[in-house]
Order: structure tokens, then sequence, then C-alpha cells
């Protein structure tokens, strides 16, 4: 392994999850090893002490109920050390004088005196249990140290002890075990880990190498469950659904590009062809004055687009920033109704005067009024000539309803829901005859959201339709920052 996939393989999740996980069997091991140890080797201690106790009360008990003469004490002693083939016993007594009296030959240290503190304890009628190494001997004795009180006063010490060798060899084979199974854990807990972190891994392996097929121009991939119901099967889920979006975003954006570009194109074309028509032979002053003012007209087409394509940018990119100021916005609907008047006279488009309240609002005053122009401009446009186009404003307590509603062809039910994507248009060839770029209703709506308001339409086909835009009279006073997408 080269060193820099040396490197790579150390920082995998994979190799991270196998350590942590063989470093906590270790931790296991290391933690519950010496627990085990001391905690087995207490409690047979103390069973230890239990059965020296029982030994030793019996032995009392023989010599207090019976007047012994020293051959029954050493017959007694004798019997009682001889069967212990396991517990290996040893039985010493001392007379009054704390000389040994008499004990059994296989007694665990004959030289061993009574000492001051196992003297002093028996007196007073308590015993002493002691911990005695043996020269030669691989484990120690537990020796226990206790008066016999025969008519209330003190006989004899009664002195008995007990190999301890099977509670050392336990304790040592428990030892030995643990130590053998140690390693045997250790490459158990990394192989374990290693088969789990891949086995855990693998749906990410899977989505990494579906994320690296999905281009710009393959968005169709969408990565495989593994139907375990998981935290990676919900990744995978929400990554699907992310690619779904952008599968949508993606092809909006294509066929916004491809509508404007053709949007541009066409204008451009007409200048290109007019020009060129105009050039190729000598023309009179009028008929070039005529071709100026039709390319005007087509130049002022193409800057309305470019200007509604900038201000689209400006929103996607989030500069779109709300100047929040007080206005009357009767007022504003009342100027309106008389610039558009030109417009809809020319058309013979009646517009009756009605009295709009003048209800004082805040928002931002330029961009609102792009939006009711938008909005007048599409009910003359889209509304034939003889119709009719109303404007209304209603003063509702926190809000305000401005209607604009027309005679004109309506909107089908179908397309309702799409009038306000961008560059959607019912009738491309009437929308763009008419000046339409199929912008103005999505940078609208996109308006009326920043100021937290709303916009509801009503349509029929063939009787005309209504625009209703919900404002809030004082939307809070944030920079909202809406994707028009
Ligand atoms: P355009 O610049 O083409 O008018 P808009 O975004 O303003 O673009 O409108 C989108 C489409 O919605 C229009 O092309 C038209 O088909 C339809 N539309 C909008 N307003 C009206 C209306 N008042 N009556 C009928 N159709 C309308």
């Amino acid at each position: 392994m080269s060193s820099k996939s040396r490197v790579r393989f150390l920082k995998t999740i994979g190799f991270k999850i196998t350590l942590w996980y063989t470093l906590s069997v270790l931790l296991m091991l290391i933690v519950l090893g010496p627990f085990l140890y001391f905690r087995l080797r207490h409690t047979l201690n103390k069973e230890t002490d239990h059965i020296l106790f029982d030994e030793c009360e019996e032995i009392l008990q023989r010599i207090q109920d019976n007047n012994y003469t020293k051959d029954d004490l050493l017959r007694l002693i004798k019997r009682e050390t001889a069967a212990m083939k396991y517990l290996r016993k040893s039985v010493r007594l001392y007379d009054t004088e704390q000389r040994s009296f008499i004990g059994s030959e296989n007694f665990i240290a004959p030289y061993l005196k009574l000492s001051d503190d196992d003297i002093a304890k028996t007196v007073k009628g308590e015993y002493t249990l002691k911990k005695i190494w043996v020269k030669g001997s691989s484990s120690p004795y537990r020796l226990i140290t206790r008066s016999v009180n025969i008519d209330n006063s003190c006989k004899y010490i009664l002195q008995v002890a007990i190999y301890m060798k099977l509670t050392y060899k336990t304790v040592e084979n428990m030892e030995e075990n643990f130590l053998m199974l140690t390693p045997f854990l250790v490459i158990l807990s990394i192989a374990g880990g290693w088969f789990l972190s891949r086995k855990s891994l693998t749906p990410i392996a899977r989505m990494t190498e579906t994320a690296r097929q999905i281009t710009g121009s393959d968005l169709k991939r969408r990565i495989l469950y593994s139907h375990t119901g998981d935290e990676l099967d919900e990744l995978a889920n929400t990554i699907n659904m992310m690619l779904d979006r952008i599968e949508t975003s993606f092809s909006r954006i294509i066929q916004f590009t491809s509508d404007v570009s053709h949007e541009l194109r066409t204008p451009v074309a007409a200048l290109k062809t007019g020009t060129e028509v105009m050039l190729s032979r000598q023309r009179t002053a009028g008929e070039y004055r005529d071709l100026l003012e039709h390319n005007l007209i087509t130049l002022e087409r193409m800057v309305k687009i470019i200007s509604d394509l900038l201000e689209l940018s400006r929103s996607d990119s989030g500069q779109n920033i709300l100047h929040l100021k007080p206005f009357k916005l009767g007022n504003m609907l009342n100027e309106l109704r008389k610039t558009f008047r030109p417009v809809s006279d020319s058309k013979n488009i009646l517009s009756p005067i009605n009295e709009i309240p003048n209800v004082q609002i805040c928002g931002d005053e330029i961009m609102l009024r792009r939006v009711f122009s938008n909005l007048l401009d599409n009910a003359i446009k889209y509304t034939p000539p003889g119709g009719r186009v109303y404007i209304s404003l209603e003063d509702r307590n926190d809000d305000v309803v401005v209607s604009i509603t027309d005679t004109g062809v309506g909107i089908a039910e179908e397309n309702l829901g799409k009038i306000f994507d961008r560059c959607f248009r019912v009738d491309t060839s009437r929308s763009r005859e008419a000046g339409g770029s199929g912008l103005g209703l999505n940078i609208s709506k996109a308006i009326v959201e920043l100021h937290k308001g709303r916009i509801e339409v009503k349509s029929d086909l063939g009787v005309g339709s209504t625009f209703d835009v919900i404002l809030p009279k004082n939307p809070t006073k944030k920079i909202y920052n809406i994707s028009i997408f």
C-alpha cells in the first residue's frame, strides 16, 4: 500500500469505526478483567472464611461438650484432619499458658507462635483470622484462632488452618483463561467492527457511486433504497427528493434560457432583416424614418424584456431589498388609471371611474407600482375592444385587497396554476404580438410575496378575469428573499 493510499485508508469511516469498536472492546476488557478477578477472589476468600469458621466451630463444640482427655483430643484432631483431601485442614491446641499443647501432624507451621494480638483477642472471647504463607507452599493458609471455654473460663486456645490452594487455583485459572481469551476477543472485535462498518457503509458507497454519475446532462439517476427503513434509507430518500427538485429547476432553467433566447432572437432578427432590406437600395427619408420608428418599438420591447430579466436575476440572487415606507395606495391606483387611459381608449376599452378609498399602507411604492402596472397592462392587453377593465380597493382590518377585473378572453381552468410560471403564456403568438414575454406575472407574484402578501386569480374562459392582490398594511420590516422558481 502506497503512503498516499495508506493515509486515505486511515481517514475512512470504516477504519475509524473499526478502531473505535476495537478500543471499546479493549476498554471493556481492561475494566471487566480486574473487576471479575477481584470480585471472584473476594467471594472465594469469604467462602473460605465461612468454611473455616464452621470447621472451627464444630471442633470447638465437641471439645466444650465432652470432657476429653489429652488422648481423646489427639484422636479427635487426627480424625478431623485426616479426611480433608482438598481443604487440607490442620489443627492445634494451646493450654492456658499459651504453650502448644497438642496439634495435628500436618500443622502448617509448627514454629509459628501465638501473637500477642491473638492472645488479647481470644481472652476477650473474640477470634482472629490471618493469612499465613508457609515456605514451600504455592498458596497461603487461612488461620483462625479462638478460645475454648469450659465452665466459663478459657481452657484452651484453638487454631484451625485450611490450605487456600483451591481458592487460589480457581482465581489463577480464571486469570489465565481471561488472558488467553483477550487476544481472541480483540481479533474478533477487529473483524466484527470491520464487517459491521463495511455492511453499514455499503449504501453510502452506492450513494457516492450514483452521485458521481449524476451530471447536469444526466439528472435522471436516483439512489437505490436498501428498504431497511434506517437513517441511510432516509438519507437516500432526502437526496432523491433533492435531485427531483434540482432536475425540475434545471429543466425550468433550460426552458427559460431557450424561451428568453427565442424571445430576444425574434426582435433582433427583425431588426437585422429590416435594416438589410432598407440598405439593399436607395430609400427616401420617409422610408428611413418609418424603419427607425419601427426599430424603436422593437428596441423598447427588448429593453422591457431585458429589464424584466434583470429584475428576475436580482430576485433569484436575493438582492431584491424592499424599501418600505408609508404611501397612499388609492393615489397610486388613480395615477395608474390615468396613465393607462390612452392605451385603453385606443382599444376602445372602458375603465369606469369608481371611488377608490385612499388607504395608507407601508410598502415599496416603486415595486408595487410595477405589480399593478403589469396587471392593468394584462387586463387591457387580453380584453378585446369594447370590453371593460375595473380597479377596486377593499380596506380590510390588517390587509388591503386590490382587484383588477376585466371582461377579456379569460384563462382556462387548467392554465390558472401555470400563469405565474416564468415564460408561461396561454397563447404565445397573441401574447408576443401584444408585446408580452411571460415574465410579468412571475415578477409581480415575487414582489407581492416579498411584501408578505399573495395574488389570487379567478377567471372564466371567454368571460373575463379578476386578479386580487392581498397586501398586509404593515409588512414586517425585514428583507424577504423569496426565490421565484
Ligand atoms: P405576458 O407578458 O405574456 O403578458 P404575464 O406573465 O404577464 O406575461 O402573463 C402570463 C400569461 O397569463 C399571459 O401570456 C396570458 O396568457 C395570461 N394572462 C395574464 N393576464 C391575463 C388576463 N387578464 N386575461 C387573460 N389572460 C391573462
